[in-house]
């Protein structure tokens, strides 16, 4: 799968990060980054998760 944010919808509120350290993270400016947009399937129920807990619909999954 690959994984994408939308920074004009996330509002940097980590709840993505909390999820899935390993695929997000913030940046020092509070911007979102994906350290990993083709997760590894050991950690795709984490961005599922991660996809599922974001207020902002922020982000999003293609298979
Ligand atoms: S959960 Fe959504 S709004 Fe929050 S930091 Fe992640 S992408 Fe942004």
């Amino acid at each position: 799968v690959r994984v994408a944010v939308d920074r004009s919808l996330c509002e940097s509120n980590a709840l993505c990060v909390g999820a899935a350290p390993a695929v997000f993270d913030l940046d020092d400016d509070d911007l979102l980054i994906v350290l990993d947009a083709q997760p590894s399937p050991d950690q795709q129920d984490r961005v599922r998760d991660a996809v599922g807990l974001c207020p902002k619909q922020a982000l999003s999954i293609t298979p």
